[in-house]
């Protein structure tokens, strides 16, 4: 039975499909002006891994995750840099893929990105507007009229009147005409310089929570099962789009809600704003980024994680066992004879097995990667300690494959992949140009990506599709 902590309830509670073997899951994206930091990597790499657990058993997962591309922090870069946003965003998209790739975390089913599904925001808006949750100041500022939604407060646990005391401040300022300081926008204005769409309200962008609820439910249904993000978007983000989400739909919005809790630094949250971050490209420069993954998931991701050197080489050593001893087992393999299994290892084949289930255990019970590697390491500890050179092929293969089936659902690289033939590479790019010319764009897409899962980074110049090895 797997459980999941479920933010909503504050319990443990059985995994339970809307619809039987099916899992519809949203993960908050990054919002791409710059490279992302390691604390932006932390739920990227923990949701990819409890997909990877739920693919496993058997679930098939319609994974949804969005890149946040309008945004005040990509507007004022664009004015920096003198060019459109779109720029900007593009750009940082591609080297969040190649973080992403880089890091072992699959490509979402679905990547939507919110100037794509300005059109969807409108109706969603003008539907919220009807139903009277919903109004527009003079200045064609929309708001969400917070209070109307009665539930509103139920993820953050927290109470209206205390947020009312909390944001007296922010009531009736300047140009703002909301009608109560906890009504929040939906959609605003432009400013000089900015990117801007039409709508029936003015010329105007949209607000941050209005795109979660809108891409959610194009991919996934009014309904899903799992939404999840960093804590930090417990309050207000996720609790505006339930807001939203309820009162459109008529409906629940997600069954569960998962949030993984902050990668600190001096036990200071990791954020761009307060400076005190590193790049997983800082990383990926210093250390193989299978070892920053190995780092996340030694941890459950409801603890606070400190990143630190010693931490880090911790995870290098501890990495480093599973990598040597799967490197064992292939040189085994290559002398090995071809000797079917005795009783002795048929035996010692269903004790391996028992890792397996105690890994299970540990997955089961809200994700706990923590134990699923302590799970690993006595793994590992007994293949290493039952194999040597008088062991049979099949016996040999199955120990190897059990720990690369445990690490795999970990998202975890432990077999030093042969590297792709520059044959196999060029052929991929011949195939992608024909898709691109048959307007194939998502074969096209398909092949860069599974390229990049190779380490193989596409360019394409005037010259021609160049590539390079990561
Ligand atoms: P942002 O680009 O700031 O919207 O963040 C993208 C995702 O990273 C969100 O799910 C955030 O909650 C998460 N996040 C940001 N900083 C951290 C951190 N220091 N630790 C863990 N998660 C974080
Ligand atoms: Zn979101």
């Amino acid at each position: 039975m797997m459980k999941i902590y479920n933010t909503l309830s504050r319990k443990k509670e059985e995994l339970v499909p809307l619809e039987e073997g099916k899992i519809k899951m949203y993960v908050c994206g990054p919002t791409v002006y710059d490279f992302i930091h390691i604390g932006n990597a932390r739920p990227m790499i923990v949701f990819d891994t409890v997909r990877r657990y739920m693919e496993r058993k058997g679930y098939e997962v319609n994974f949804v995750s969005n890149f946040t591309d309008v945004d005040d922090k990509i507007i004022k870069k664009a004015l920096e840099e003198g060019v459109d946003a779109s720029v900007i965003s593009q750009r940082y998209i591609e080297e969040c893929k190649k973080d992403m790739a880089a890091l072992n975390v699959k490509p979402a089913t679905t990547h939507p990105k919110a100037t794509e599904e300005i059109g969807g925001m409108l109706d969603m808006i003008g539907d919220l507007m009807e139903k009277g949750y919903a109004y527009a100041a003079a200045d064609g500022t929309v708001y969400y009229r917070t209070r109307r939604f009665q539930e509103y407060g139920k993820l953050s646990h927290k109470n209206l009147d205390d947020l009312q005391g909390g944001n007296r401040s922010l009531l009736v300022t300047g140009q703002d005409q909301k009608e109560d300081a906890l009504d929040f926008v939906l959609w605003k204005p432009k400013k000089e310089g900015e990117p801007y769409w039409e709508s029936p309200w003015c010329q105007g962008r949209p607000g941050w929570h209005i795109e979660c609820s809108v891409m959610s439910r194009k991919y996934l249904g009014e309904e899903i099962d799992i939404h999840a993000g960093g804590e930090d978007l417990v309050f207000p983000h996720h609790e505006n789009e339930i807001a939203q989400s309820e009162a459109a739909n008529g409906k629940p919005f997600a069954k569960y809600w998962m949030h993984n809790a902050f990668l600190n630094i001096n036990n200071r949250k990791m954020s761009k704003s307060q400076g005190n971050f590193f790049t997983v490209r800082d990383i990926g420069e210093k250390y193989d980024l299978q070892v920053l993954r190995f780092f996340m998931l030694s941890a459950h991701y409801r603890s606070p994680l400190n990143f630190s050197a010693e931490l880090m080489e911790a995870a290098a050593n501890g990495y480093g066992r599973i990598v040597t001893s799967v490197g064992n087992l292939d040189y085994l393999l290559e002398n090995a004879g071809d000797l079917p299994m005795d009783e002795r290892e048929k035996c010692l084949v269903q004790e391996a097995e028992g890792f397996g289930d105690k890994f299970d255990q540990a997955m089961e019970d809200d994700f706990n990667t923590a134990d699923a590697i302590a799970a690993i390491f006595e793994l590992v500890k007994f293949a290493n300690s039952h194999t040597d050179a008088n062991s049979s092929r099949e016996f040999l293969q199955k120990m190897k494959g059990e720990i690369m089936e445990l690490c795999g659902v970990c998202g975890l690289i432990v077999e030093k992949q042969q590297e792709m033939p520059q044959g196999d590479i060029e052929a991929l790019i011949a195939e992608r140009q024909a898709a691109r010319k048959a307007k194939n764009f998502q074969r096209a897409d398909e092949i860069r990506e599974e390229l990049l899962g190779r380490g193989i980074i596409l360019e394409d110049t005037r010259e021609g599709v160049k590539w390079k090895r990561a």
